[in-house]
């Protein structure tokens, strides 16, 4: 039986937390994987206990939503929060991350970026990767493993 390959089932798990971003101005998913296990995920939101920005607007600032924090942060934040170690993990992410995710990522041991779709892919954040001797890779999810769960446009939008 073709079983759906673990990128993409680590990158649906990354589209599904995107679904919770409370910054609409992008809705941005990202799992932390390790030894193909989930040990983290995180979406676009406000500090836990401020306002979201679904219900306030977004807090814009120089074209930036100064009260958002990205997905990825909410990803490692949480392993921060908890005492779960990111070194030589994975992320999934919906969008290329930008250049301030990216070191975060990195710094905290990350070795595999997996990203879904381009987004401003920053010259820097790739040269970087490089530099670091980690890894960047575009998923691309296939229809074929996600039509039966008849989640309808929430992940046949990503395909
Ligand atoms: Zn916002
Ligand atoms: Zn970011």
């Amino acid at each position: 039986m073709d079983r759906i390959p673990w990128n993409q089932y680590f990158m649906a798990q990354a589209v599904l937390l995107s679904l919770r971003s409370t910054c609409t101005r992008l809705e941005v998913g990202a799992t932390l994987v390790r030894d193909k296990r989930i040990i983290a995920g995180g979406y676009n939101g406000s500090v836990s206990g401020d306002v979201h920005c679904i219900d306030e607007d977004c807090y814009v600032v120089d074209g930036h939503c100064l009260r958002t924090i990205h997905a990825e942060m909410n990803a490692l934040l949480q392993c921060a929060k908890f005492g779960i170690p990111t070194d030589g993990s994975e992320i999934y992410v919906t969008h290329f991350p930008c250049l301030a995710c990216t070191k975060a990522i990195l710094q905290a041991g990350v070795k595999t970026i997996h990203y879904l779709h381009d987004y401003h892919n920053n010259e820097y954040a790739i040269s970087l990767i490089k530099q670091v001797g980690a890894n960047v890779h575009q998923v691309k999810l296939d229809e074929k493993y996600f039509s039966k769960l008849q989640l309808g446009e929430a992940l046949t939008e990503n395909l």
